[in-house]
């Protein structure tokens, strides 16, 4: 019985894992041999791809589509606001006999021509035309979503700046590939004619009911509670209750599961996050451009499924202070087309000096450009996260375990013994010991942690795009390998060896200041780093300047990732970011506070004062102590709400005018917005502790996170 219905299940996952994408297995099948051999070319080598194959594909998507019950099409892209963008057009065209023909050229498969005005361009705008195009990224599959056919692309301005997400992170999956190629020509490889990079990101997130939902304005307007006193229970039990919630939360995981494998995303969920209703999804990695595009979709789909439950999924990096906030685990490796992973020590002296060149270039890379990589991540939600409790800090260090440490170590110290056996070892001569796969512990503080096999990168937000942690990580290791390739490639043959042993002992040397193996939570830490000269970041303002960093803008033209122009854009669309979600959150603040809490406070006090009236009147001699000092207590605190929020209305007037200087001003909504903000919650939190809970216009903690 057991038997028969494991076998069904296989078999539904086998039919419906892919179901709605343009895969590989659909274009082999159904393109003409020709045709699946030229495109198949253009994917796995990059090459320009014929309109004439364009056509082909074309017709045989949309017969594929139409089948699948898809009435339009859509460019679908990643501008800079994050999240992703589609316009739909139906596939429909009228003919001069009154009729429709349903059309889809290669043309329109190819490049779609989205008016660029309404996404942020950091200026870009100003100096160039309005007009922007999408241009059909053939490596990562098309799919159907809600009777859609949707066309992954990259969007560009019409004069070729990129306005999006995924057009630098391909040219930095390019840029990896051709030094690391050059690295591994070096060491002999004669099979491998790429690189990728491999992500697999696991997303943290919140479910709520949406009755509760719907009744917070912050968590509609903002993603995040604005106010909210610590409930009696949090999460220091760290038993993540299930009871009641269990059906609720599974039945949404399993649907969860199947629209993402029909979408091609394999998505293994897990439900064993600390703290009160929070969750994760591990996917299983792919090529990074495939990993970020699913990421995108798990988002979507998560928050869509949800819905469908009578729950909202909440993606924000802190949707409530004091209990664990939400990243992604960007788990990142690099591999060939023909499936070595450049991260995994081998078991010969031959494979361990690659994968030893391959790891300190990585090494090397986090160090000079920590600052870069750190701004990767920053968002102003992220700034709840990096620093507390859960998450790493804001300063970049990287885990390597006591045993890789101690390999780099001796190799600093002139060549690496074979652990304790003695002789000694020169890198491509000897062997090192063989690294167990586990033998890296499961230190969970530090920021840049080697897992093994790939390092783990857990800075980046819950809610954001890993597409810009990654372009950056391929970037900065695309350049430290291509200052490997120019030193090795002028050595003899016979001195390689020697020479590897020198590159690396110099990176050792020069670079082991970035290597942390201890808790990466502790005060002492932070003192210990600044004495290491790592910089620390600690919030979103205070990264954004890295973007403009020469060091940081010359890399990426070096590489033809992004132009400086396109570097100083993504400057100001940051900075405008943060500043325009400070002054929702503040909007949202005031609003809140003046037409919910405040009212109901005023109600309660009256409530309060009648009462003491009352009992006065009967004339009996009664202890009306509690209610006057009740009735005093709340109304200092609600003098003191109302102030505070005069003040924050003062402070938000006088940042909003502030003109000229975007980073003037965004330092302004952090010091001055952002702090205010936090002085009026305090009152507000307090009140909520003395209200009775019949007049408290908002849901608390408690309801939302044990309610489910
Ligand atoms: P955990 O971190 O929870 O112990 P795993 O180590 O098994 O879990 O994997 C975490 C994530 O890392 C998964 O999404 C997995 O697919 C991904 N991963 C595993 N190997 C690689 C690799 N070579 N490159 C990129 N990601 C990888
Ligand atoms: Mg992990």
């Amino acid at each position: 019985m057991s038997h028969c219905c494991k076998n069904e299940s296989k078999m539904s996952l086998n039919t419906v894992f892919g179901s709605n994408v343009f895969n590989d297995a659909v274009m082999r099948e159904r393109l003409p041999k020709a045709t699946y051999k030229a495109l198949k070319k253009t994917i796995d080598e990059g090459l320009e791809l014929d309109p004439a194959v364009a056509e082909v594909v074309a017709s045989v998507m949309k017969d594929w589509a139409l089948e699948k019950g898809a009435t339009h099409f859509t460019h679908w892209f990643q501008p800079m606001t994050g999240i992703t963008a589609e316009k739909h057009d139906a596939f429909i065209s009228p003919t001069s006999d009154g009729k429709v023909i349903l059309e889809f050229s290669g043309k329109e498969l190819i490049k779609g021509e989205p008016d660029a005005s309404s996404f942020p361009s950091g200026g870009l705008r100003a100096t160039f035309e309005a007009r922007g195009y999408t241009a059909w990224d053939c490596t990562s599959p098309a799919f159907i979503k809600d009777d859609t056919l949707c066309i992954p692309t990259a969007f560009c301005s019409y004069t070729g700046e990129a306005l999006d997400k995924k057009t630098p992170l391909l040219r930095s999956m390019e840029a990896l590939s051709k030094q690391a190629m050059r690295v591994l020509k070096l060491f002999g490889n004669t099979t491998a004619t790429r690189v990728v990079t491999t992500v697999g990101p696991e997303q943290e997130y919140f479910l709520i009911d949406k009755e509760m939902y719907d009744a917070r304005k912050d968590l509609i307007f903002t993603g995040r509670t604005l106010f909210g006193a610590k409930p009696p229970k949090g999460q220091e039990l760290e038993d993540h209750y299930f009871g009641t919630i269990k059906e609720r939360v599974s039945a949404f995981m399993k649907e969860l599961d199947q629209e993402l494998w029909k979408l091609g995303v394999s998505a293994k969920t897990k439900h064993n996050e600390v703290a009160p209703a929070q969750h994760e999804l591990a996917p299983i990695f792919s090529t990074t451009n495939i990993a970020t595009d699913h990421n995108q979709l798990a988002m979507e789909v998560m928050q869509k499924v949800a819905l469908r439950h009578g729950l909202v999924c909440l993606l924000h990096e802190k949707p409530f202070a004091g209990v664990n906030g939400s990243g992604k685990h960007n788990n990142w490796s690099m591999s060939t087309n023909d499936g070595q992973n450049l991260l995994d020590p081998g078991y010969t002296p031959h494979e361990n000096a690659q994968f030893l060149v391959f790891l300190c270039a990585v090494v090397k890379a986090v160090d000079e450009y920590a600052d870069f990589l750190r701004v990767s991540a920053a968002t102003p939600g992220n700034d709840h996260r990096l620093g507390a409790n859960e998450a790493p800090p804001a300063i970049i260090s990287i885990f390597l375990g006591d045993q890789l440490t101690d390999i780099l170590e001796q190799i600093e110290n002139g060549g690496a013994n074979a652990s304790k056996q003695g002789g000694e070892l020169k890198i491509g001569v000897s062997t090192l010991p063989a690294l167990p796969k586990d033998s890296t512990d499961r230190n969970r503080t530090s920021p840049f942690a080697f897992t093994g096999n790939k390092f783990e990168f857990r800075m980046v937000g819950s809610s954001a795009s890993i597409a810009g942690a990654n372009f950056v990580t391929n970037t900065i290791v695309a350049e430290i390998l291509s200052q490997i390739a120019d030193r090795l490639e002028t050595v003899k043959a016979e001195d390689f060896d020697s020479e590897v042993q020198k590159l690396l002992q110099e990176i050792v040397k020069n670079h082991k200041r970035i290597i942390f193996n201890g808790n990466g939570y502790s005060n002492d830490w932070v003192v210990e780093a600044e004495k290491r000269g790592l910089p620390n970041l600690r919030s979103t303002v205070e990264a954004i300047p890295a973007i403009i960093a020469e060091k940081n803008k010359a890399v990426m033209e070096k590489h033809s990732v992004l132009s400086r122009v396109e570097m100083e854009s993504r400057y100001e669309i940051n900075l405008e970011n943060y500043i325009k979600t400070i002054n929702i959150e503040a909007l949202t603040m005031l609003e809140m506070a003046k037409r919910q809490i405040l009212p109901a406070v005023i109600k309660f006090t009256t409530e309060v004062a009648s009462s003491i009236n009352s009992i006065q009147a009967t004339g009996l001699n009664v202890d009306i102590s509690a209610q006057s000092e009740l009735l005093s207590e709340i109304s200092t605190l609600a003098a003191s709400f109302k102030k505070n929020i005069a003040k924050l209305e003062e402070i938000l007037d006088k940042a909003s005018d502030m003109h000229g200087d975007t980073f003037k001003q965004a330092c302004a909504f952090k010091d001055e917005v952002f702090a205010q903000m936090g002085a009026l919650r305090a009152d507000a939190d307090k009140l909520e502790t003395l209200v009775d809970a019949e007049y408290w216009p908002i849901p608390t903690y408690g309801d939302m996170l044990f309610n489910v």
